[in-house]
Protein backbone atom coordinates (compact mmCIF):
# COMPACT_ATOMS: atom_id res chain seq x y z
CA UNK A 1 0.00 0.00 0.00
CA UNK A 2 1.92 3.39 -1.08
CA UNK A 3 0.96 7.15 -0.03
CA UNK A 4 -1.40 8.75 -3.10
CA UNK A 5 0.61 11.37 -2.39
CA UNK A 6 4.58 10.82 -2.59
CA UNK A 7 4.70 6.83 -3.25
CA UNK A 8 6.16 6.32 0.00
CA UNK A 9 4.89 3.50 2.24
CA UNK A 10 1.04 4.30 3.79
CA UNK A 11 0.49 3.62 7.03
CA UNK A 12 -4.22 4.01 6.64
CA UNK A 13 -6.48 3.71 4.24
CA UNK A 14 -9.10 6.07 4.65
CA UNK A 15 -11.32 4.73 2.67
CA UNK A 16 -14.44 7.04 2.76
CA UNK A 17 -11.80 9.44 1.14
CA UNK A 18 -10.45 6.47 -1.43
CA UNK A 19 -7.17 7.15 -0.30
CA UNK A 20 -3.64 5.59 1.25
CA UNK A 21 -1.51 7.70 3.21
CA UNK A 22 2.28 8.12 4.72
CA UNK A 23 2.64 8.97 8.49
CA UNK A 24 3.60 12.71 7.25
CA UNK A 25 0.62 13.24 4.66
CA UNK A 26 -1.84 11.94 6.85
CA UNK A 27 -0.85 14.77 9.37
CA UNK A 28 -1.10 17.21 6.25
CA UNK A 29 -4.55 15.34 5.66
CA UNK A 30 -6.01 16.39 9.06
CA UNK A 31 -5.08 19.85 9.14
CA UNK A 32 -5.90 20.68 5.64
CA UNK A 33 -9.39 18.84 6.75
CA UNK A 34 -10.32 21.06 9.77
CA UNK A 35 -9.01 24.45 8.27
CA UNK A 36 -11.47 23.49 4.99
CA UNK A 37 -13.76 22.81 8.04
CA UNK A 38 -13.30 25.92 9.68
CA UNK A 39 -13.31 27.64 6.24
CA UNK A 40 -16.25 26.43 4.71
CA UNK A 41 -18.68 26.87 7.80
CA UNK A 42 -17.15 30.19 9.14
CA UNK A 43 -16.20 28.84 12.05
CA UNK A 44 -13.96 31.32 13.45
CA UNK A 45 -11.59 34.11 12.72
CA UNK A 46 -8.20 34.77 13.34
CA UNK A 47 -8.67 37.65 15.37
CA UNK A 48 -11.33 35.68 17.53
CA UNK A 49 -9.77 34.37 21.24
CA UNK A 50 -10.19 30.60 21.32
CA UNK A 51 -10.87 28.54 24.69
CA UNK A 52 -10.70 24.81 23.73
CA UNK A 53 -12.06 22.48 26.51
CA UNK A 54 -9.61 19.99 26.82
CA UNK A 55 -9.82 16.33 28.68
CA UNK A 56 -6.67 14.97 28.29
CA UNK A 57 -8.55 12.80 25.63
CA UNK A 58 -7.20 12.30 21.74
CA UNK A 59 -9.73 14.83 20.22
CA UNK A 60 -9.74 17.35 22.76
CA UNK A 61 -5.94 17.58 22.69
CA UNK A 62 -6.06 17.25 18.70
CA UNK A 63 -8.09 20.21 18.44
CA UNK A 64 -5.83 22.38 20.80
CA UNK A 65 -2.82 21.29 19.05
CA UNK A 66 -4.04 21.90 16.02
CA UNK A 67 -5.41 25.12 15.95
CA UNK A 68 -2.38 26.69 17.35
CA UNK A 69 -1.11 25.12 14.39
CA UNK A 70 -2.92 26.76 11.86
CA UNK A 71 -2.62 30.14 13.70
CA UNK A 72 -5.40 30.76 15.63
CA UNK A 73 -5.37 32.02 19.15
CA UNK A 74 -6.16 29.22 21.43
CA UNK A 75 -6.02 28.19 25.14
CA UNK A 76 -7.30 25.17 26.94
CA UNK A 77 -9.61 24.79 29.83
CA UNK A 78 -9.65 21.71 31.50
CA UNK A 79 -12.17 21.22 34.50
CA UNK A 80 -11.02 18.55 37.39
CA UNK A 81 -14.23 17.00 38.23
CA UNK A 82 -12.67 14.88 41.27
CA UNK A 83 -13.69 11.14 39.41
CA UNK A 84 -10.55 9.77 41.30
CA UNK A 85 -7.87 8.30 39.62
CA UNK A 86 -9.60 8.97 36.22
CA UNK A 87 -9.62 12.78 36.59
CA UNK A 88 -6.08 12.76 38.67
CA UNK A 89 -4.10 10.76 35.32
CA UNK A 90 -6.72 13.05 33.02
CA UNK A 91 -5.26 16.39 34.43
CA UNK A 92 -1.40 15.41 34.87
CA UNK A 93 -1.75 14.37 31.17
CA UNK A 94 -3.51 17.86 30.01
CA UNK A 95 -0.53 19.96 32.07
CA UNK A 96 2.01 17.48 30.66
CA UNK A 97 1.00 18.14 27.14
CA UNK A 98 0.76 21.50 27.21
CA UNK A 99 4.24 22.41 28.91
CA UNK A 100 5.23 19.82 26.15
CA UNK A 101 4.07 22.46 23.24
CA UNK A 102 4.02 25.47 25.11
CA UNK A 103 0.24 25.75 25.28
CA UNK A 104 -2.03 27.61 27.83
CA UNK A 105 -3.66 25.84 29.69
CA UNK A 106 -6.11 26.53 32.64
CA UNK A 107 -7.55 24.52 34.64
CA UNK A 108 -10.33 24.56 37.12
CA UNK A 109 -11.77 21.96 40.24
CA UNK A 110 -15.25 21.24 40.43
CA UNK A 111 -14.78 20.27 44.61
CA UNK A 112 -13.80 24.03 44.97
CA UNK A 113 -16.45 24.94 42.76
CA UNK A 114 -19.46 22.89 44.42
CA UNK A 115 -17.84 22.18 47.37
CA UNK A 116 -18.34 18.37 46.14
CA UNK A 117 -16.84 16.06 43.59
CA UNK A 118 -19.09 15.59 40.42
CA UNK A 119 -19.50 12.19 42.10
CA UNK A 120 -20.38 13.14 45.20
CA UNK A 121 -22.81 15.83 44.01
CA UNK A 122 -24.50 13.40 42.41
CA UNK A 123 -25.25 11.01 45.05
CA UNK A 124 -26.53 14.36 46.91
CA UNK A 125 -28.61 15.29 44.44
CA UNK A 126 -29.70 11.77 43.13
CA UNK A 127 -28.79 12.06 39.98
CA UNK A 128 -26.82 10.82 37.09
CA UNK A 129 -22.89 11.38 37.28
CA UNK A 130 -23.27 12.30 33.71
CA UNK A 131 -26.26 14.30 33.79
CA UNK A 132 -24.23 16.35 36.81
CA UNK A 133 -20.89 16.74 35.05
CA UNK A 134 -22.36 17.90 31.26
CA UNK A 135 -24.88 20.79 33.34
CA UNK A 136 -21.22 21.70 34.85
CA UNK A 137 -19.45 21.53 32.00
CA UNK A 138 -21.27 23.41 30.03
CA UNK A 139 -22.21 25.89 32.66
CA UNK A 140 -18.05 26.98 33.57
CA UNK A 141 -16.92 26.63 30.03
CA UNK A 142 -19.29 29.03 29.04
CA UNK A 143 -19.06 31.25 32.07
CA UNK A 144 -14.90 31.03 32.22
CA UNK A 145 -15.12 31.87 28.30
CA UNK A 146 -17.16 35.19 29.01
CA UNK A 147 -15.23 35.88 31.99
CA UNK A 148 -12.07 35.85 29.97
CA UNK A 149 -13.06 37.20 27.12
CA UNK A 150 -13.08 34.25 24.65
CA UNK A 151 -15.15 34.75 21.79
CA UNK A 152 -15.34 31.07 20.74
CA UNK A 153 -15.50 27.43 22.73
CA UNK A 154 -14.15 24.99 20.22
CA UNK A 155 -14.76 21.39 21.69
CA UNK A 156 -13.53 18.04 20.22
CA UNK A 157 -16.44 16.56 18.85
CA UNK A 158 -15.32 14.22 15.95
CA UNK A 159 -17.57 12.82 13.11
CA UNK A 160 -18.58 9.48 14.73
CA UNK A 161 -19.77 11.65 18.24
CA UNK A 162 -22.03 13.94 15.92
CA UNK A 163 -23.02 11.06 13.68
CA UNK A 164 -24.00 9.23 16.56
CA UNK A 165 -25.81 11.62 18.70
CA UNK A 166 -27.84 12.71 14.92
CA UNK A 167 -28.95 9.53 14.87
CA UNK A 168 -29.74 8.78 17.95
CA UNK A 169 -31.84 11.85 18.23
CA UNK A 170 -33.56 11.29 14.76
CA UNK A 171 -34.86 7.79 16.04
CA UNK A 172 -36.10 8.58 18.96
CA UNK A 173 -37.61 12.59 17.53
CA UNK A 174 -36.15 14.38 20.01
CA UNK A 175 -36.84 17.37 17.60
CA UNK A 176 -35.65 19.70 20.16
CA UNK A 177 -32.01 18.68 20.44
CA UNK A 178 -31.79 18.02 16.88
CA UNK A 179 -32.53 21.96 15.94
CA UNK A 180 -29.95 22.60 18.57
CA UNK A 181 -26.87 20.28 17.14
CA UNK A 182 -24.87 21.75 14.61
CA UNK A 183 -21.67 22.42 14.00
CA UNK A 184 -21.61 26.13 14.98
CA UNK A 185 -23.67 27.28 17.55
CA UNK A 186 -23.95 31.51 17.48
CA UNK A 187 -24.71 33.31 20.54
CA UNK A 188 -28.02 34.34 21.23
CA UNK A 189 -27.07 36.14 24.39
CA UNK A 190 -24.41 38.40 25.19
CA UNK A 191 -22.90 36.25 28.06
CA UNK A 192 -23.51 33.20 25.98
CA UNK A 193 -20.26 32.30 24.18
CA UNK A 194 -20.55 30.75 20.00
CA UNK A 195 -19.78 27.38 20.15
CA UNK A 196 -17.86 25.44 17.49
CA UNK A 197 -16.58 22.21 16.33
CA UNK A 198 -13.67 22.02 13.97
CA UNK A 199 -13.66 18.19 14.39
CA UNK A 200 -16.82 17.48 13.21
CA UNK A 201 -15.67 16.05 10.17
CA UNK A 202 -12.86 14.27 11.41
CA UNK A 203 -13.82 10.39 12.33
CA UNK A 204 -12.78 8.77 15.60
CA UNK A 205 -10.33 6.87 13.71
CA UNK A 206 -8.70 9.77 11.83
CA UNK A 207 -8.32 11.41 14.86
CA UNK A 208 -6.69 8.32 16.88
CA UNK A 209 -4.31 7.99 13.99
CA UNK A 210 -3.23 11.65 13.92
CA UNK A 211 -2.53 11.58 17.59
CA UNK A 212 -0.88 8.23 17.10
CA UNK A 213 1.63 9.93 14.90
CA UNK A 214 1.88 13.18 16.39
CA UNK A 215 2.92 10.67 19.84
CA UNK A 216 0.43 12.77 21.71
CA UNK A 217 0.46 11.06 25.18
CA UNK A 218 -3.52 11.00 25.85
CA UNK A 219 -6.15 9.55 28.23
CA UNK A 220 -7.17 6.10 26.71
CA UNK A 221 -9.14 4.85 29.66
CA UNK A 222 -12.76 5.68 29.45
CA UNK A 223 -14.29 7.67 32.31
CA UNK A 224 -16.24 5.37 34.53
CA UNK A 225 -19.43 6.73 34.44
CA UNK A 226 -18.60 6.67 30.41
CA UNK A 227 -22.65 6.17 29.02
CA UNK A 228 -23.21 2.65 28.36
CA UNK A 229 -25.02 -0.05 25.82
CA UNK A 230 -27.31 2.47 23.36
CA UNK A 231 -24.14 5.03 22.46
CA UNK A 232 -22.06 2.37 21.64
CA UNK A 233 -24.46 0.06 19.61
CA UNK A 234 -25.51 3.12 17.89
CA UNK A 235 -21.73 3.89 16.91
CA UNK A 236 -21.39 0.06 16.49
CA UNK A 237 -24.09 0.51 13.70
CA UNK A 238 -22.88 3.21 11.75
CA UNK A 239 -19.30 1.09 11.69
CA UNK A 240 -21.27 -1.70 10.09
CA UNK A 241 -23.18 0.52 8.01
CA UNK A 242 -19.59 2.64 6.99
CA UNK A 243 -18.31 -0.78 6.79
CA UNK A 244 -20.56 -1.65 3.73
CA UNK A 245 -20.56 1.97 2.23
CA UNK A 246 -17.48 3.65 2.77
CA UNK A 247 -18.32 7.61 3.60
CA UNK A 248 -21.79 6.62 4.97
CA UNK A 249 -21.00 8.98 8.28
CA UNK A 250 -19.74 11.82 6.46
CA UNK A 251 -22.72 11.98 3.87
CA UNK A 252 -25.13 11.96 6.80
CA UNK A 253 -23.47 14.38 8.65
CA UNK A 254 -22.80 16.40 6.27
CA UNK A 255 -26.30 16.14 4.47
CA UNK A 256 -27.56 17.70 8.03
CA UNK A 257 -25.65 20.54 8.02
CA UNK A 258 -25.98 21.45 4.26
CA UNK A 259 -29.84 20.65 3.69
CA UNK A 260 -30.33 22.44 6.82
CA UNK A 261 -33.36 20.45 7.07
CA UNK A 262 -34.77 22.23 10.38
CA UNK A 263 -35.34 25.90 10.53
CA UNK A 264 -33.51 26.81 13.63
CA UNK A 265 -34.41 30.22 13.09
CA UNK A 266 -37.90 29.55 14.09
CA UNK A 267 -37.33 27.83 16.80
CA UNK A 268 -35.08 30.12 18.92
CA UNK A 269 -35.92 30.12 22.82
CA UNK A 270 -36.18 33.35 24.26
CA UNK A 271 -33.57 33.52 27.45
CA UNK A 272 -33.28 35.88 30.48
CA UNK A 273 -30.75 36.32 33.24
CA UNK A 274 -30.58 34.06 36.05
CA UNK A 275 -31.84 35.84 39.16
CA UNK A 276 -28.62 34.52 40.79
CA UNK A 277 -25.38 34.64 38.62
CA UNK A 278 -27.07 36.45 35.73
CA UNK A 279 -25.96 33.77 33.21
CA UNK A 280 -28.63 33.26 30.82
CA UNK A 281 -31.73 30.52 31.16
CA UNK A 282 -35.30 29.91 30.58
CA UNK A 283 -36.18 29.81 34.09
CA UNK A 284 -36.10 32.45 36.80
CA UNK A 285 -33.03 30.80 38.35
CA UNK A 286 -30.78 28.76 36.00
CA UNK A 287 -30.09 24.86 36.44
CA UNK A 288 -26.47 25.38 37.96
CA UNK A 289 -27.68 27.79 40.62
CA UNK A 290 -30.88 25.56 41.32
CA UNK A 291 -28.35 22.49 41.80
CA UNK A 292 -25.72 24.97 43.74
CA UNK A 293 -28.66 26.04 46.05
CA UNK A 294 -29.55 22.25 46.41
CA UNK A 295 -26.14 21.23 47.41
CA UNK A 296 -25.74 24.14 49.80
CA UNK A 297 -22.55 25.32 48.40
CA UNK A 298 -21.99 29.10 48.74
CA UNK A 299 -22.46 31.35 45.72
CA UNK A 300 -19.32 33.63 45.14
FE1 LIG B 1 -18.74 13.27 32.78
FE2 LIG B 1 -20.24 11.14 32.26
FE3 LIG B 1 -18.41 11.95 30.50
FE4 LIG B 1 -17.66 10.85 32.82
S1 LIG B 1 -18.80 9.86 31.17
S2 LIG B 1 -16.79 12.67 31.88
S3 LIG B 1 -19.24 11.64 34.21
S4 LIG B 1 -20.24 13.08 31.14
ZN1 LIG C 1 3.12 10.55 1.52
ZN1 LIG D 1 -27.48 31.03 37.70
Amino acid sequence: MKCKICGNRAVIKLRAHNISLCEEHLIEFIERRVERTIKEFRLINKDEKILVPVSGGKDSLNTLFILNALGYMVEGLHINLGIGKYSEESQKKTENFASRYNLKIHILQVKEILGYSTPEAAKKLRRPACSVCGLVKRYLFNKFAYENNFQVVATGHNLDDEAATLLSNILNWQEGYIIRQNIKMDSTHPKLVKKVKPLALISERESAAYALIRGFDYIREECPFAQGATSIQIKNSLNMLEEESPGTKLRFYKGFLKQNIIKREEKEIKLKECKICGYPTTRDICTFCTMRERLGSKID
